[in-house]
């Protein structure tokens, strides 16, 4: 590999942390400990912070055409790095390879791409009869960011906080943060000005709170458990920072009566639940089918099931890898057992018996479940799908709407009329219909308790903006 990740990011330098201490990288399909980053400290944050604000004046004032360059020239450099950046990928998540390289990696050079185009749209300047509003930056912006799509989800907040003027203080999380590294060095060799982003490695139970009560920083940008974010936000709130939170979810897919060719519906769900091996915040993991086609749905989920082979990482035809972490494998073998003692019926996978030989798990349907079950409320966060019977319609939707999390849903009908109209009766911030592909400039984020706020997209971009106003009577 030949990278050396030792160090963090701070004031546009490679800096060692004053912890002197370091966080090992765990591959989770051969369980090698195989890199190691700083366990950051208390004072690397405060060092970072300061970069960021000392960097806030100069750098919210770079006309927003030089900006865009900049970030032209990261994203060719991030580019470049393509095929180090999915090794990593592949070693610190358990990716399989054609995984990560292309929803990890080449998805998510899209989005840069979309937020470059976007953000030349946007009016920073409203005139109205006496005033002129304008668009500012927030400021310093604290981004905490999951192990589940590592670059993904610093894309979806460094990328739009900086094009729109803001600096930057990034903590990945301390399980996957090799590749996010690389999207560093982008933005360093692009030319972006020392402070404007800063990342400090470091574990979030000691971090995290640090960097979002920071009295230097002006906004938290988190995502990851609906639990950890509500502390988080708590705190935060302290100080009355701005709050923007991408949380988790249960989301449903509700099939409606009559489709006749199941197997595009069933590849659809199964891309969402089974892949990135059910690490997916926006996984449709609760299946809710008329209970009059039940037996037939279950037998195309079955064979279907079988094109989603477990493998070796670096085999290119693997479609699912292990869990991330032995604490994700503990966590889904446990939610496994539950739902056998909750009386749902497996009719595929089975309890996985131990991680010897890294954290798999194979991907498990789960029938005869009701949606009060533990399994069907709660996040499993792996491979295991709920499937759930209604009778009517409106039963569906309820079933649907039951739930604390509104992250995503889909709705699949004979008529994708019909479809959409039951789309949007179900509290979800997206909403997919039959085969409708994904649009990153769409808002993306939660209702409900899966967030506040939004990512993607020009509301992803005015997230991290205020208004001024003044009053300047131009009339
Ligand atoms: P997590 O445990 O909540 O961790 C998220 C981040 O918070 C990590 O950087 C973590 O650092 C840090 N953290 C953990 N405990 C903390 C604490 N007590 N105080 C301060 N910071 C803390 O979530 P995860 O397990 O990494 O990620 C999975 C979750 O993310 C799922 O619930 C999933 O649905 C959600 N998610 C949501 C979206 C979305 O866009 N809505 C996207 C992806 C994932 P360390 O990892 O270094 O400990
Ligand atoms: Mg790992």
């Amino acid at each position: 590999m030949g990278y050396d990740f030792t160090q963090q990011y701070i004031d546009g330098a490679w800096v060692d942390s004053t912890s002197g201490a370091f966080i090992d990288v765990e591959n989770p399909a051969t369980l090698e400990r195989f890199a190691k980053v700083p366990q950051g400290s208390k004072e690397d944050i405060d060092l970072a912070v300061a970069a960021a604000r000392r960097a806030l004046p100069q750098w919210s004032q770079v006309p927003l055409s030089e900006r865009v360059e900049m970030m032209k020239s990261m994203l060719a450099h991030f580019k470049a790095s393509e095929s180090t950046v999915v090794d990593l990928l592949v070693k610190e998540l358990g990716a399989p390879i054609a995984f990560a390289r292309t929803k990890h990696f080449g998805f998510q050079s899209v989005r840069v791409q979309s937020y470059i185009d976007l953000v030349q749209t946007i009016e920073f300047e409203q005139k109205f009869a006496h005033s002129t509003v304008y668009r500012e930056p927030i400021g310093v912006i604290a981004c905490v960011t999951p192990w589940n799509y590592p670059i993904g989800q610093v894309v979806q907040k460094i990328v739009p906080a900086v094009l729109t003027g803001n600096t930057v203080v990034l903590k990945p999380s301390q399980h996957t943060p090799l590749s996010v590294y690389l999207m560093i060095e982008a933005f360093e060799k692009a030319g972006f000005p020392k402070g404007v982003v800063n990342l400090v490695s470091g574990k979030g139970s000691e971090l995290g709170d640090y960097l979002t009560t920071h009295p230097g920083v002006d906004m938290l940008s988190f995502t990851g458990s609906t639990r950890v974010g509500k502390l988080l936000a708590q705190s935060a709130l302290g100080s009355l920072k701005r709050i923007s939170l991408e949380l988790g979810g249960k989301s449903p897919f509700v099939w409606l009566p009559g489709i006749e060719d199941y197997r595009p519906a069933v590849r659809k769900l199964f891309e969402s639940i089974f892949m990135n091996t059910g690490q997916t915040c926006t996984a449709l993991s609760r299946l809710i089918v008329p209970r009059s086609e039940l037996a037939a749905v279950e037998a195309v989920l079955k064979e279907e099931a079988a094109r989603y082979t477990v493998g070796p990482t670096f085999d290119e035809s693997t479609m699912i890898g292990p869990l991330s972490s032995r604490a994700q494998f503990e966590k889904v073998k446990s939610y496994i057992e539950l739902g056998l003692r909750e009386g749902a019926r497996l009719i595929l996978g089975e309890v996985p018996a131990n991680s010897d030989q890294g954290y798999y798990v194979k991907p498990c349907i789960f029938t005869d479940v009701t949606n009060d079950m533990r399994i069907a409320q709660e996040e499993i966060f792996g491979p295991v799908l709920c499937v759930i019977a209604y009778d009517t319609v409106d039963e569906a939707v309820a079933i649907a709407n039951d739930t604390i999390y509104g992250l995503s849903a889909a709705v699949w009908a004979p008529c994708k009329n019909e479809a959409k109209r039951i789309a949007r009766q179900i509290r979800a911030g997206n909403v997919y219909v039959n085969d409708g592909p994904r649009d990153v400039s769409a808002p993306f984020g939660g209702m409900k308790e899966s967030g506040l706020g939004r990512e993607a997209g020009v509301a992803g971009l005015l997230e991290f903006t205020e208004y001024q106003a003044i009053f300047d009577d131009v009339a």
